[in-house]
C-alpha cells in the first residue's frame, strides 16, 4: 500500500512540467494546483504567484505567535529538465512504483522534498501546531532555467512573501558511510557560474586556396584545446576542508586531498564521477560547450563563436576569470575576443548557525551516531537568491540508506531517475521534526 507522500510524488512526476528554458514551458500551474488542493483547508494560509501565465509557485504559511521567534522556509521546486526517453527503461512521466520505488523525471531532482515538505507542512497543520516562529512551504517555479520565473521574482518583487531566517532547499543529506559513522552532507555553499561567449576571428578567403590563410575555424579549434586542457589553480577553501575533516578518514586519505600540489594527481587515481567532483569541488573550471562558425563550405571563416560554461569558487569574479582565461589562450589571445559574460557568483552560508545544530540534533534521531559534514555543490540551485539577501541557506533532505552518493548523482537529470519510499518517509518525518525542534511550540 502506498501513502500520502508516495501519491503526491506521483502526481507531480506525472503532472510533467517539464523546463526548456523557454518562457512557455514548465507549466508548474498544474503542480501548483495539485498542491493546494492538496494543502487546502487544513489551517495553512495559501497565496500562489505567477509573474508568467502558468509560471506559477505556491507559497504555505503557518503563522508563527511570536514575530520575534525564527522563520524557517522549506523550498522544493516543481519543474524538471527534459528527458530523452529512449534512455529510460520506464516511462519518465508515468510515476510508476515498482519494487517500493518510485520511477519518473523529478524523482531525486526534486519533486521527492517538494512532496515530502508538503506532506509534513500538512501534518503539522491537521496536528494543531501552533509554532513560536513561522513556517514557510514554497513550491517554486523555474528553478531548472534561472529562477527568474520563480525563487528570483519572489525575492525580489514578493519579499513579504518568502522573507525567512533559515532556507532548506535541496540537495545534500544522502548518507555516506565513514570508519567514524554515517556522514550527512549539508549544502551549505555552491559555485558560481560564468557564462561566456568568446569570439575567435580570422580572415575571410576562398576554401580552394587554404595555404597561408588565417582560418577562424582552425584557430578556435585550437583555442577549444587549450582550454579543455587548462589547468587552473587548485584552491583548498575553508569548506572543502572541513568537509574532509568532518568525514573521519585516515590521515592517508585526507592529506593528499588537502595538498594543492597532490590534489589532481589525486583525483585521477579515484573512480572518475568521484574524481571529477572532488576536481570540481577545488577548481574554477572550465567547459566548452558550443562552437558555432562558418557559413558557406567554400568560404574561408572568419568569424567563429565559442560558449564556455566556467564555474567559480568563491571569491572569483569578472578579473579572475579573465586572468585565467588569458592564461589558458597564451598567444592566442589577441585572437580571441570575450563578447559578453554572465557572472553569477558563488554563494556561501555560514556552517555555525541555530539551522545547523538543530539539523544535527533530529537528523541524530533518524540515524544514531551520524553527524553532519558542510558541502558545498558544484551546480546552482535557488538557494544563491536567499544566500545574498543575508538569509542563511542550506541544500538538505533525508535519505535512506538505499542509495550511494555516486547513483545519486548520476541521476540528477540523468536516465532512470527513482527514488525508494523509505526515502520519501525519512524525509517526511525529518521535516516535521525539524520544524517542531527550530520553531518551538506555545
Ligand atoms: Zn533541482
Amino acid at each position: 500500500m502506498s501513502d500520502e507522500v508516495t501519491e503526491l510524488l506521483q502526481g507531480l512526476i506525472r503532472n510533467a512540467c517539464v523546463n526548456d528554458g523557454s518562457v512557455e514551458s514548465g507549466q508548474e500551474v498544474r503542480s501548483a494546483d495539485l498542491l493546494e488542493t492538496y494543502l487546502e483547508g487544513g489551517g495553512i494560509d495559501l497565496e500562489r504567484y505567477e509573474p508568467e501565465p502558468g509560471r506559477t509557485s505556491l507559497v504555505g504559511r503557518i503563522e508563527g505567535t511570536d514575530p520575534s521567534a525564527p522563520t524557517l522556509l522549506l523550498m522544493g521546486h516543481t519543474d524538471v529538465v527534459p528527458v530523452n526517453p529512449d534512455g529510460w527503461s520506464r516511462d519518465p512521466f508515468g510515476g510508476e512504483l515498482v519494487d517500493g520505488e518510485v520511477w519518473g523525471r523529478g524523482a531525486v531532482d526534486m519533486l521527492n522534498l517538494t512532496a515530502s515538505m508538503a506532506v509534513a507542512t500538512k501534518r503539522l497543520a491537521r496536528s494543531g501546531f501552533r509554532p513560536r516562529g513561522t513556517l514557510i512551504y514554497l513550491a517554486v517555479a523555474d528553478e531548472e532555467a534561472l529562477g527568474s520565473m520563480g525563487a528570483e521574482h519572489l525575492v525580489d518583487h514578493e519579499a513579504d512573501a518568502v522573507r525567512a531566517d533559515y532556507v532548506i532547499t535541496e540537495s545534500g543529506g544522502i548518507p555516506i558511510p565513514s570508519p567514524t559513522g554515517l556522514k550527512l552532507p549539508v549544502i551549505v555553499a555552491e559555485k558560481g557560474s560564468h557564462w561566456a561567449q568568446l569570439r575567435v576571428s580570422g580572415t575571410p578567403g576562398h576554401g580552394s586556396q587554404p595555404y597561408k590563410t588565417d582560418n577562424a575555424l582552425v584557430t578556435a579549434a585550437k583555442v577549444v584545446q587549450r582550454i579543455a586542457e587548462y589547468q587552473p589553480r587548485t584552491e583548498i577553501h575553508d569548506i572543502w576542508r572541513r568537509f574532509l575533516e568532518g568525514m573521519g578518514y585516515g590521515e592517508e586519505v585526507v592529506a593528499p586531498l588537502l595538498d594543492p600540489a597532490r590534489l589532481v594527481d589525486t583525483c585521477d587515481a579515484l573512480p572518475v564521477a568521484m574524481g571529477r567532483q572532488f576536481h570540481a569541488c577545488t577548481h574554477t573550471t572550465f567547459a566548452p560547450t558550443i562552437a558555432h562558425g562558418g557559413t558557406k563550405i567554400n568560404v574561408i571563416p572568419d568569424r567563429v563563436d565559442l560558449q564556455v560554461d566556467i564555474r567559480t569558487l568563491p571569491g572569483q569574479g569578472e578579473a579572475e576569470v579573465r586572468t585565467m582565461l588569458d592564461e589558458a589562450l597564451g598567444d592566442l589571445a589577441p585572437k580571441v575576443e570575450l563578447v559578453s559574460a554572465h557572472d553569477d557568483p558563488s554563494t556561501a552560508s555560514p556552517v555555525d548557525t541555530p539551522l545547523w545544530d538543530a539539523l544535527g540534533r533530529v537528523t541524530s534521531g533518524f540515524y544514531e551516531g551520524s553527524s553532519l559534514v558542510p558541502f558545498m555543490t558544484v551546480g546552482a540551485t535557488d538557494a544563491r537568491f536567499f544566500r545574498r539577501l543575508g538569509t542563511t541557506s542550506y541544500g538538505f533532505g533525508l535519505f535512506s540508506t538505499q542509495l550511494s552518493f555516486e547513483d545519486y548523482g548520476a541521476m540528477f537529470h540523468g536516465d532512470d531517475e527513482r527514488v525508494d519510499v523509505e526515502s520519501l518517509r525519512l524525509s517526511t518525518d525529518m521535516w516535521e521534526v525539524l520544524a517542531r525542534d527550530l520553531l518551538v511550540e506555545g
